[in-house]
């Protein structure tokens, strides 16, 4: 088995680890990050819409109104410290990209050009406000490309097709990882001073969902089977508009060009739920009216899908009515939006210049993970106490700055503010500190694991689990919640996991590029992230934001303004689904901005 030593080991090649292993290096450590994608295919290209940052290019915009607008957005779950760093580190952040070369869009006069996204706003609520830069709808492609070539010139070792599956802890000290060499099936141990996690979301629990075939959680889960408790499951973002039946994301940058949601009466029903910012709502309250209408019966033909309009003819009549002076034509479309376009003439065979796109809710955004503070530290409990070594960013965190629900285009700030402290932090550790050992055969138990699955002949192959787990979560862990939907998506995922355990089937036995065991392998991250997810639905009785329950449809301010960690026991293997989760509720909300000022306390939302 091979070892390598590295000081600062990142794992995940997306906006976040790149950021972070950009600064680890440029601090002075010796940085390798290890990739089970070639590091260019990772989920943040496919980003569309933007990144916000209160630049101001176009109308006049503030830090503290796009924090408020966050801490508002995230039902007041955020912890109010973070928001303040996201919003404040955002601007220089975003100059920073364009320094290093990205091709954002331009103003006439030259300036980086912003759009309209939801929730963002100017003055505490007054009107939207365009705060999204944007290089068309390719904004995440442009910066990972950006920051993979910074990368290639600061000299940080790669190593792609790696695929991570334990992390090494000694006495309590994160000291590395285990990863399989996928050309070779080959497990290779990297020895590290401080290692990162950044490896992205788990939206293929669901089977909706905009995600790629790769986002099943390896990161947190790992995390999660080694002890770290998981923050905040129960909040996954449901995007409102991903194609009908495929899931494949809309952007929302379609509606900030002014785009309409309409019913089957044709009527722009985000009126009715959001007079003032319409269809530029919050995320969680645009999917909840969407399954309103369908659920009353106004989908389209019947169906569970609602049309999104960007054909210049509906948005100027829209603009005209609004007192607009702004009009759309269908260039504009074509120079702003050219993936959208293409994606729906390829797969729906629709030109949306021409017609309305059928659209429904898709699983988007996990607003939970891997609790960190602002410095991409990992920290194990409610007392803020951290796990030397180990740190995380990117969507696998919860740092938690986008609270109960996320805005539109915060993400990509996210894993360049955090990507990058979490670099900075990492390479100042290293500096004072030897190699802690590793302990005695460090891949003995996850060998261990794979061996078991790799010959396993039971009677049902992982597809079919899979299939079943994300029906089970898409009923009763998605927009709208209650008791007994959440208990019977419970009770399933343990019934698959314990089937995992007992009765997987396996085809392929060999070493090299064996997909069939690390998709195995991958399924249990997800039915582990899973069940976190539905236990810790079970247990919040509130509604807030991405959570929302028809047997407590109200916030609970009094009761809920803390994040939830859920553990499990240590072990590598689903558990075959005893109900031994530990929940905590005992870590409160920091409310720092509150503190000084009235408007970050928490009050109903409405748009
Ligand atoms: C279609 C779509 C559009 C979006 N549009 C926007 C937008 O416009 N604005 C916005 O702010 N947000 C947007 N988001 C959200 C945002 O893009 C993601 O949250 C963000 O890109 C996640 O970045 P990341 O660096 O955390 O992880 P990712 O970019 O997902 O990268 C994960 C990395 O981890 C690696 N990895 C994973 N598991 C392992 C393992 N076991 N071993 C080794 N490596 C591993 C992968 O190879 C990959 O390199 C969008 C998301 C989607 C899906």
């Amino acid at each position: 088995m091979k070892t390598h030593q590295y000081e600062a080991v990142v794992v995940g090649a997306g906006g976040a680890g790149l950021m972070a292993a950009l600064y680890a290096s440029k601090g002075g450590a010796k940085v390798a990050v290890i990739s089970k994608l070639y590091p260019t295919r990772s989920h943040t290209g496919t980003a569309q819409g933007g990144i916000g940052a209160a630049l101001g290019n176009l109308e006049e915009d503030k830090p503290l109104w796009h924090a408020y607008d966050t801490v508002k957005g995230g039902d007041y779950l955020a912890d109010q410290n973070a928001v303040h760093v996201l919003a404040e580190e955002a601007i220089d952040a975003v100059i920073e990209l364009e320094h290093m070369g990205l091709p954002f869009d331009r103003t006439p006069e030259g300036r980086i050009s912003q759009r309209r996204f939801g929730g963002h706003t100017s003055n505490f609520g007054e009107k939207p406000v365009r705060r999204a830069c944007h290089a068309a709808d390719r904004t995440g492609h442009m910066i990972l490309q950006t920051l993979y070539q910074q990368c290639i010139k600061q000299n940080v070792k790669f190593f792609d097709e790696f695929h991570v599956i334990d992390v090494i802890m000694n006495g309590g000290v994160c000291v590395g990882v285990i990863a399989v060499e996928l050309g070779t099936g080959e497990l290779h141990v990297f020895h590290s001073k401080a290692t990162l996690f950044a490896t992205g979301g788990w939206g293929r629990v669901w089977s909706v969902t905009s995600n790629a075939h790769s986002l099943t959680g390896d990161g947190a889960a790992v995390a999660f089977r080694r002890g770290v408790p998981m923050q905040d499951m129960e909040f996954y973002q449901f995007h409102p508009t991903g194609i009908y039946r495929m899931g494949i994301l809309i952007t929302e940058g379609v509606r900030g060009e002014g785009g309409v949601l309409i019913n089957n009466r044709g009527e722009r029903f985000m009126e009715k739920y959001a007079p003032n910012i319409k269809d530029l709502a919050s995320r969680d309250v645009v999917s909840r009216a969407i399954y309103l209408e369908i659920r009353e019966g106004r989908g389209i033909k019947g169906k569970d899908y609602v049309y999104l309009d960007i054909t210049p003819e509906t948005v100027n009549r829209y603009l005209a009515e609004a007192g607009e002076t702004r009009r759309l034509d269908r260039e504009t479309v074509e120079k702003k939006l050219p993936d959208i376009l293409d994606f729906c003439r390829t797969y729906l065979g629709v030109d949306p210049v021409k017609e309305p796109m059928p659209i429904q809710p898709t699983a988007h955004y996990a607003m939970g993970g891997i609790p960190t503070n602002v410095d991409a530290e990992v920290v194990i409990d409610d007392k803020w106490t951290v796990l030397p070594g180990m740190y995380a960013a990117g969507e696998v965190a919860c740092v938690s700055c986008h609270g109960a629900n996320r805005l539109g285009t915060n993400s990509l700030v996210d894993l360049v503010v955090f990507g990058r402290r979490g670099g900075k932090a990492m390479a100042e550790y290293v500096k004072g500190i030897d190699y802690s050992p590793l302990p005695a055969n460090p891949a003995a138990d996850i060998e261990a694991e794979i061996a078991r699955i790799r010959g396993s002949k039971g009677g049902t192959r992982p597809g079919v689990l899979r299939s079943a787990m994300q029906k089970t979560m898409m009923e009763g862990v998605g927009v709208f919640r209650e008791e007994a939907g959440m208990q019977k998506s419970l009770d399933t995922i343990r019934e698959l996991k314990s089937r995992f355990q007992t009765d997987l089937h396996i085809d392929d036995t060999g070493m090299k590029f064996n997909t069939d065991v690390i998709e195995a392998w991958e399924l249990g991250c997800l039915l582990d992230l899973a069940e976190s997810a539905a236990a810790s639905a079970l247990n919040r009785t509130e509604s807030r934001g991405a959570h929302s329950r028809e047997d407590f449809k109200q916030r609970d301010d009094e009761k809920w303004m803390v994040h939830t960690l859920i553990s499990r026991p240590q072990g590598l293997a689903p558990d075959g689904g005893a109900a031994s989760f530990e929940i905590n509720t005992n870590k409160k909300v920091d409310q720092s901005l509150a503190e000084s000022d009235e408007r970050f306390k928490p009050k109903v939302r409405s748009y």
